[in-house]
Protein backbone atom coordinates (compact mmCIF):
# COMPACT_ATOMS: atom_id res chain seq x y z
CA UNK A 1 0.00 0.00 0.00
CA UNK A 2 1.11 3.05 -1.13
CA UNK A 3 -0.36 6.63 -0.94
CA UNK A 4 1.17 8.88 -2.45
CA UNK A 5 -0.44 12.77 -2.15
CA UNK A 6 2.46 14.02 -3.67
CA UNK A 7 1.68 17.53 -1.83
CA UNK A 8 4.66 19.37 -0.69
CA UNK A 9 3.61 20.82 2.26
CA UNK A 10 6.39 22.67 5.02
CA UNK A 11 5.99 21.56 8.68
CA UNK A 12 3.24 23.18 10.25
CA UNK A 13 2.32 22.82 13.94
CA UNK A 14 -1.13 21.34 14.69
CA UNK A 15 -3.81 23.45 15.16
CA UNK A 16 -3.39 26.85 16.35
CA UNK A 17 -5.40 30.22 17.02
CA UNK A 18 -3.24 31.33 13.39
CA UNK A 19 -2.13 34.62 14.79
CA UNK A 20 1.46 33.59 15.31
CA UNK A 21 2.35 36.55 11.94
CA UNK A 22 6.55 36.57 13.46
CA UNK A 23 6.60 32.78 12.89
CA UNK A 24 4.71 32.81 9.24
CA UNK A 25 7.45 35.76 8.72
CA UNK A 26 10.09 34.11 9.82
CA UNK A 27 9.45 30.87 7.59
CA UNK A 28 8.96 32.84 4.80
CA UNK A 29 12.30 34.40 5.69
CA UNK A 30 14.19 31.47 6.44
CA UNK A 31 12.40 29.65 2.70
CA UNK A 32 13.91 32.77 0.68
CA UNK A 33 17.26 32.27 3.10
CA UNK A 34 17.31 28.99 1.19
CA UNK A 35 16.26 30.42 -1.88
CA UNK A 36 19.63 32.40 -1.93
CA UNK A 37 21.87 29.56 -0.51
CA UNK A 38 20.97 27.46 -3.69
CA UNK A 39 21.77 30.74 -5.71
CA UNK A 40 25.08 31.27 -4.31
CA UNK A 41 25.91 27.46 -4.96
CA UNK A 42 25.12 27.75 -8.56
CA UNK A 43 27.33 31.05 -8.49
CA UNK A 44 29.70 28.55 -7.33
CA UNK A 45 29.43 26.08 -10.36
CA UNK A 46 28.70 28.22 -13.00
CA UNK A 47 25.21 27.35 -13.29
CA UNK A 48 23.96 30.49 -12.12
CA UNK A 49 21.05 32.36 -14.47
CA UNK A 50 20.54 28.60 -16.04
CA UNK A 51 17.38 26.86 -16.21
CA UNK A 52 17.49 23.86 -14.53
CA UNK A 53 14.76 22.00 -16.32
CA UNK A 54 16.19 23.01 -20.44
CA UNK A 55 19.81 24.63 -19.16
CA UNK A 56 18.73 28.41 -21.30
CA UNK A 57 19.83 31.54 -19.95
CA UNK A 58 16.71 32.79 -17.61
CA UNK A 59 15.76 36.13 -18.32
CA UNK A 60 17.84 38.79 -16.80
CA UNK A 61 14.61 41.10 -16.24
CA UNK A 62 13.23 37.78 -14.63
CA UNK A 63 16.60 37.54 -12.42
CA UNK A 64 16.32 40.68 -11.35
CA UNK A 65 12.75 40.05 -10.21
CA UNK A 66 14.11 37.17 -8.42
CA UNK A 67 17.59 36.33 -7.93
CA UNK A 68 17.04 33.50 -6.52
CA UNK A 69 15.10 31.83 -9.71
CA UNK A 70 15.94 28.26 -10.83
CA UNK A 71 13.54 28.20 -13.35
CA UNK A 72 13.31 30.38 -16.95
CA UNK A 73 9.48 31.92 -17.40
CA UNK A 74 8.40 28.88 -19.15
CA UNK A 75 9.31 26.38 -16.95
CA UNK A 76 8.72 28.25 -13.53
CA UNK A 77 5.15 27.20 -13.59
CA UNK A 78 5.88 23.27 -13.59
CA UNK A 79 8.01 23.38 -10.97
CA UNK A 80 6.36 25.39 -8.84
CA UNK A 81 3.29 22.57 -9.77
CA UNK A 82 5.38 20.45 -7.65
CA UNK A 83 5.47 18.17 -10.48
CA UNK A 84 9.29 18.80 -11.20
CA UNK A 85 10.65 19.63 -14.69
CA UNK A 86 10.72 16.67 -17.73
CA UNK A 87 6.70 16.50 -17.31
CA UNK A 88 6.45 19.02 -20.23
CA UNK A 89 4.05 17.73 -22.73
CA UNK A 90 3.39 19.23 -26.32
CA UNK A 91 0.20 17.96 -28.06
ZN1 LIG B 1 13.43 26.35 -18.80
Amino acid sequence: MSSNTGDEEPDVPGDGPGGDIGQALLDQVRNDLDDVEVALQRLDEGNYGLCEACRQPIGSGRLAASPAARYCDEHEHVAGDGRGPGVVQSG
